[in-house]
């Protein structure tokens, strides 16, 4: 039997694991006859060494063979995911499964919550007056079937190995590893049994990955991946430098996502939104114009019912805060930077997210963004609204907003959202 402590050994020295080694140390640190200290030295040494295509493949074969695989082939409709690497008002999930399932897809959409500045989409939905995010395998089967789309928990069946080593990875500085992340997203969405998968991956400011470079890296190691296993992959670059849409929050996300399937949703917001769901239905073989199905109310026909389908009551009032303060421009002129992270860790602070798994979140905390980049300011003029039930909170949120606001002469250089396309 392998030993834990040659293997943490040979990744530190830079030798390679073999499918074997990596086989058993993944089962054992799941059954916790490996300790956290010894899982935590093979993922640091793994952060510094990173893995080998052959040992980036067993270490997510070993993630997908710790826990069960939803079976969906049953479905008649195409199946096709997305998946999002986490962003600032990132809002998309619930405006794309609904939209791509009007379009003759079936959107399995198997979702986390929220850490750190990065929402979560079930944290959101929650926001919903009896809306449930658990469901049982065959209620997720039922749910597609009946509806075309549903977002839902992660069942704890899938990829378990996966939900401990993402603990550990939190709090021993070890989550911003390529191999890490690319083996943690795509171990769980290749064991959803989606057919085929869209990741959108976030560049800029408020993102996991600042760069171009890094994050084309992370879409390529996930595309090769995800092909591997005869799921048909691609990802989009997307960037992440400011709030996408103007609500980081959960209801005010809910409510922002609710009129952009009226057909007024933000500009920022329609632009990634219909260039994921062209992706996600060239993918899955059909040739239905996402647009028309946003225009003609079938989108959030298909959005009405899918709450409905999860014990929520789409057409209730949302909670919303007691307390709400604003942020105003200093001078005047063009607002240059609005920035991503800055406005995701007040929203965070204000109640919106989570610093442990375990904490609840507040439904109505969270940030609006009354201005955004290229707009014209005056003096005084609001540029954030802050939103909690908790006024103690304002201090520490408007701290994390230093510096996010920074208002110029002219306005930036318009940049495209969407980057490039891998795949
Ligand atoms: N999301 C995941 O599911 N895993 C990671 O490692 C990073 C983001």
């Amino acid at each position: 039997m392998p030993d834990a402590v040659d293997l943490i050994r040979a990744k530190r020295d830079g030798g390679q694991l073999s499918p074997a080694d990596i086989r058993w140390v993944i089962a054992a640190y799941t059954a916790g006859t490996v300790a956290d200290e010894q899982m935590a030295a093979l993922l640091m040494a793994i952060y510094f060494r990173g893995l080998t295509a052959d040992e980036l493949m067993a270490w997510t074969d070993a993630m997908i063979s710790s826990g069960e695989r939803l079976e969906l082939a049953s479905l008649t409709a195409p199946t096709v995911d997305k998946h999002s690497t986490g962003g600032v008002g990132d809002k998309v999930s619930l405006i794309l499964a609904p939209l791509v399932a009007s379009c003759g897809a079936a959107v399995p959409q198997l979702s986390g919550r929220g850490l750190g500045h990065t929402g979560g989409t079930l944290d959101k939905l929650e926001s919903i007056p009896g809306w449930r995010a658990s469901l049982s395998n065959a209620g997720i089967a039922a749910v597609l079937a009946d509806i075309g789309c549903v977002i839902c928990a992660a069942g704890d069946g899938l990829a378990p190995a996966d939900r401990r080593l993402y603990a550990l990875r939190d709090v021993t500085g070890t989550v911003e590893s390529i191999p890490l992340i690319a083996s943690s997203i795509m171990s769980k969405k290749i064991a959803e049994g989606t057919g085929s998968l869209v990741l959108d991956v976030k560049v800029g400011s408020g993102a996991f990955m600042p760069d171009v470079a890094s994050a084309r890296q992370l879409a390529q190691t996930m595309v090769d991946l995800g092909n591997a296993y005869g799921v048909k992959t691609s990802a989009l670059l997307t960037r992440m430098d400011t709030p996408l849409g103007r609500a980081v929050g959960n209801a005010v996300e809910v409510e922002e996502s609710v009129a952009a399937l009226r057909g007024h949703g933000p500009a920022d917001l329609m632009e990634v939104t219909l260039a994921l769901a062209a992706e996600m239905l060239r993918l899955a073989g059909l040739s239905a114009d996402p647009a028309a199905a946003l225009t003609d109310g079938r989108a959030l026909e298909r959005y009405l019912a899918m709450i409905a389908a999860q014990g929520g009551d789409p057409e209730a009032p949302l909670p919303s805060a007691q307390h709400v303060e604003k942020v105003t421009a200093h001078s005047a002129g063009r607002l240059r930077v609005l920035d991503a992270r800055a406005v995701g860790v007040a929203a965070w602070r204000l109640g919106a997210g989570r610093a442990r798994k375990e904490d609840p979140v507040s439904a109505s905390a969270g940030i609006i963004c009354l201005a955004k980049p290229g707009d014209a300011v005056s003096p005084g003029q609001p540029v954030l609204e802050l939103r909690t039930d908790d006024p103690g909170k304002f201090d520490r949120a408007r701290e994390a907003l230093a510096g996010a606001i920074v208002i110029g002469p002219d306005a930036p250089e318009p940049a495209a959202l969407v980057l490039e396309r891998i795949g």
